[in-house]
């Protein structure tokens, strides 16, 4: 017997045909005898949707009220998952963020995690009782409704394997694993059998959005077993304690999974990155805090930076990049700043694309982003920016050179599968 936490996103649980599926992967889970959570996303689409009202309704809104409209997804394919339990004579009954509870601090859309109660929830696993739980949100300490970012719901099954003590935490998703790149733009992409949680970290916060950047750091933390596997499947596929998809591992298990290693591990591709110039900025110490300070205080993430050599003038531009769910609250507090400031103009272009190549090889190889700029320059592709970490290299470029970027990188590290 073990206890397995099961997610499924929100393709996964488009309508009442996938989430009888969805049902049946549940069942058969439980009918080995283990202990079943089920953390549950929003039918696919169904959180757009939301964020678009709250939007229509105010572009400035109060992301606390923002919060419990987009939370609202959740509940309903929540409740649909148990009803469908029921149906199939499982016993089942959903926990809502805010009844298990599920702490959060009151970062609102953006909320971290801190502790999950969960006396009650065990006791009736114990029982039986197969527990569906909403992903993306939870309650702060004032009984505020949070969410937890976009693709939140990766979090909350990993937090919850973490707080039960699960043996494995399997992310159900539309792709049967991790991918050396997105399958849906490189048909050559090769399956990873296994993928270690620091290369996985590093993929997921340069925008493999498989799963969310903070699950990742989570299960390294909290040594949570996860893999990553399809919920599209029959019941002669094998299941999923033969692992069948990609797990998530230390350096040292990764011999286990006998995955040679390679320079390049994956390629990710981020079109939610917005750029923003600042021309004519003063050329003096604290000009750039006077631009950073704010967003920093108002929990704007800024990832590439360029300041550019100052001109004549004690003059200079400076370029940097923010998530462009990010962009109207960026724009208008450097607006309301601007005379403090001291800009000319503020040119806003979300027609951008962020490239990264990661992988933990290039601690000890030269050369890698040197390939990575010659093959794109090659291709007449322009880099707009660049940022580099120990184990990636990000590039800025023009959105719609999105798929040749990709694919060019992809056959230029030989990750092309046979
Ligand atoms: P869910 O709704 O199940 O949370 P997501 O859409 O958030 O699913 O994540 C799954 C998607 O991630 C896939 O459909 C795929 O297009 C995309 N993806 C991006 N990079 C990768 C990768 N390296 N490996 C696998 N899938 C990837
Ligand atoms: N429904 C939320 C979203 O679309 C959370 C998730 O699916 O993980 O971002
Ligand atoms: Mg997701």
């Amino acid at each position: 017997m073990a206890r397995i936490v099961m997610k499924f996103g929100g393709t996964s649980m488009a309508g009442t045909e996938r989430i009888r599926r969805v049902a049946q992967l549940v069942k058969r889970q439980a009918e080995r005898g283990d202990e079943v959570a089920v953390v549950v996303s929003a039918m696919a689409g169904d959180t757009d949707r939301l964020v678009n009202f709250c939007r229509e309704a105010n572009a400035l809104y109060d992301p606390a009220e923002y919060d419990v409209v987009v939370a609202a997804g959740e509940q309903i394919t929540a409740g649909l998952l148990a009803i469908t339990l029921q149906a199939l004579g499982c016993e089942a009954r959903s926990w809502l963020g805010w009844q298990m509870p599920i702490h959060t601090d009151s970062a609102h859309a953006k909320a971290r995690i801190g502790s999950i109660d969960t006396d009650e929830l065990l006791a009736s696993m114990k029982a039986g009782n197969i527990a569906v739980i909403p992903g993306f949100q939870g309650l702060t300490d004032d009984n505020r409704i949070t969410t937890l970012g976009r693709g939140g719901s990766d979090t909350s099954a990993v937090a919850v394997a973490a707080a039960v003590k699960a043996d494995r935490c399997d992310i159900y998703t539309d792709v049967d694993g991790v991918y050396t790149t997105d399958p849906r733009i490189v048909a050559r992409a090769r399956k990873l059998k296994a993928v270690t949680y620091e290369e996985m970290l590093e993929l997921a916060s340069v925008g493999s959005k498989v799963l969310q950047t903070r699950s990742v750091s989570l299960a390294m933390k909290e040594g949570v077993r996860v893999q990553v596997l399809s919920s599209f499947v029959d019941e002669s596929a094998p299941d999923a304690d033969s692992i069948p998809g990609t797990m998530i591992v230390t350096d040292a298990e990764l011999e286990k999974y006998q995955v040679e290693r390679q320079l390049i591990t994956g390629i990710a591709a981020d079109k939610n990155e917005a750029k923003i110039t600042l021309t004519r900025v003063p050329d003096r110490p604290g000009a750039v805090a006077n631009i950073f300070s704010p967003l920093a205080d108002a929990n704007i993430n800024v990832d590439m930076i360029i300041q550019n050599v100052g001109r004549d003038k004690g003059e200079t531009d400076v370029t940097f990049t923010c998530p462009q769910a990010d962009l109207v609250r960026c724009t208008d507090i450097l607006e309301n700043r601007r005379d403090a400031i001291g800009y000319n103009r503020l040119i806003p272009d979300t027609k951008v694309t962020k490239i990264s190549v990661v992988g933990v090889g290039m601690k000890s190889h030269a050369g890698v982003a040197s390939t990575m700029f010659s093959s794109l320059a090659d291709r007449k592709i322009n880099i707009q920016a660049i940022s580099t970490s120990e184990i990636k290299v990000s590039v800025l470029i023009d959105e719609d050179e999105t798929e040749l970027a990709v694919r060019v990188l992809h056959t230029a590290y030989g990750l092309d599968a046979e």
